[in-house]
């Protein structure tokens, strides 16, 4: 009998930079010799990346700690690790809590794994987490993506950590000082992607349009996203999130002139109301927000524009809450991520007075949604009769057709062979929807 391949599994909780750390912790994994385990029961290796931006992932990731540990009384080989947000957060409080977990790893120790696993294997339980200092250099990545397999559609971090300490996030806290990417190294993975199938970037970190500042001699966003748009066999390029007090006339030219940037953009505007704006510490007002939009639908006509809106932050009077709804139906978005203000440990909203009740949160998030949800039906619906841009990528799920984005980011399923998958095929769209829109093929 032969011996085992050990095998390894990543859940994970979070936004886009947790997948893409996960990634990297699968890459380590598979040059260190293990292979993906397609089951939990099987695994050797079981790593928690869990996002602490809400109160939910933690909440998922207690919840599975309790199971694992239960298999673990089975398998005692078994080795437990908690990493990201949550882990940097909670470090040590969570190795007491947990007896079953072996391993802590913070936002900035990933690259460490394969030392932080030999050091569990010869019966340490490590706690591996710490910040770097502002003004420090990102990680080293590992371009080269090895045993990960590539998909037409991939992540790339350009940038780690945010300076900004909104008064509700725990981001500075839980991944550190903003620190940019060399743009050498976003480049030459840009390009190992593409080599390998890759079609579509999107690059991202908690604010992109601030990228280069922290590096001497940087080009910035616009520069970065300039040299993107020149790598052979690479279709499209997206980016996210960006913060409206660092978007710069020159990122908007940008978007407008490279054919391969997509006519997207996520501009995060939280709040309607000035006051709540200002609590926040966001540094724009909603005049200055709505002149960006102006300015974005100008020179980037038929962009689609989507947000980040939060309700029920401490102190939200009634009509501070009205002014929000109005701004959002005011302004338009194609589609936006809405949530109720969660108190975050450690952040300076975390402690103001006037907190909400979970009754009032609830329900104005539920208005809000409501409302946004009717703008992106009608968003939506405003391209029937239109021919777009899709680039194909997998059978959908139901009527045997494929599936799709434009390049607007709106899903798309259409009626097509699987043979397209991998190309940007003409869509003309026959009907929109509240998740997005569908259609027939009309040139290969
Ligand atoms: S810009 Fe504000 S909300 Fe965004 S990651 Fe930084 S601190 Fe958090």
């Amino acid at each position: 009998m032969g011996v085992k391949t050990p095998s390894y599994m990543v859940i994970t909780w979070g936004c886009q930079m947790n997948e893409d750390d996960s990634r990297q912790m699968g890459s380590l994994l598979e040059q260190m010799g293990y292979a993906r385990a397609s089951d939990e029961l099987d695994a050797d290796v079981i790593l928690l990346n869990t996002c602490s931006v809400r109160a939910k992932p933690e909440q998922k990731m207690s919840t599975r700690l309790g199971e694992l540990s239960i298999i673990k009384r089975d398998k005692p080989h078994l080795i437990i690790g908690v990493c990201g947000c949550t882990a940097e957060r909670q470090g040590a409080a969570l190795l007491r809590r947990w007896k079953s977990v072996n391993l802590i790893m913070g936002t900035a120790n990933i690259y460490e794994l394969p030392s932080l696993l030999a050091r569990v294997k010869s019966g340490e339980r490590v706690l591996a987490v710490g910040l770097p200092e502002r003004g420090g250099q990102a990680p080293q990545v590992s371009v080269e993506r090895a045993g990960v397999q590539v998909g037409l559609k991939e992540f790339v971090p350009a940038m780690y950590g945010c300076n900004n300490f909104c008064a509700y996030c725990v981001v500075p806290y839980t991944r550190g000082p903003e620190r940019s990417r060399p743009a050498d190294e976003i480049v030459r993975e840009a390009a190992v992607l593409a080599a390998h199938g890759c079609r579509e970037i999107t690059l991202v970190g908690q604010n992109v349009n601030s990228y280069g500042k922290t590096l001497p001699g940087s080009c910035d966003f616009a520069g970065l996203l300039e040299r993107l748009n020149d790598v052979d066999g690479l279709l499209r390029i997206r980016f996210m999130t960006s913060h409206p007090k660092d978007l710069s006339e020159r990122l908007i030219d940008a978007i407008a002139a490279l054919p391969k940037v997509c006519e997207q953009f996520h501009l995060p505007i939280q709040s309607g109301d000035d006051e709540i704006l200002a609590g926040m510490g966001r540094g724009y007002t909603v005049l200055k927000y709505r002149s960006l939009v102006d300015r974005l639908r100008e020179r980037v006509p038929g962009i689609s524009l989507t947000t980040d809106v939060m309700v029920g932050f401490p102190g939200e009077t009634e009509e501070q809450f009205k002014n929000t709804l109005q701004t959002i139906e005011a302004v338009g978005f194609d589609a936006a991520y809405m949530f109720e203000f969660n108190p975050r440990p450690g952040t300076r909203a975390a402690s103001m007075e006037r907190q909400l009740d979970h009754k009032t949160r609830i329900r104005r998030l539920g208005e809000l949604i409501r409302l946004q949800n009717g703008i992106t039906i009608q968003k939506n619906r405003q391209n029937i009769g239109r021919e777009m841009e899709v680039l194909a990528e997998a059978p959908g799920r139901r009527g045997g057709g494929m599936g799709g984005f434009t390049r607007g980011g709106k899903m798309v399923l259409f009626t097509a062979s699987p043979e397209t998958a991998g190309r940007l095929v003409k869509v003309k769209v026959t009907d929109g929807g509240l998740t997005g829109l569908s259609g027939h093929m009309v040139t290969p």
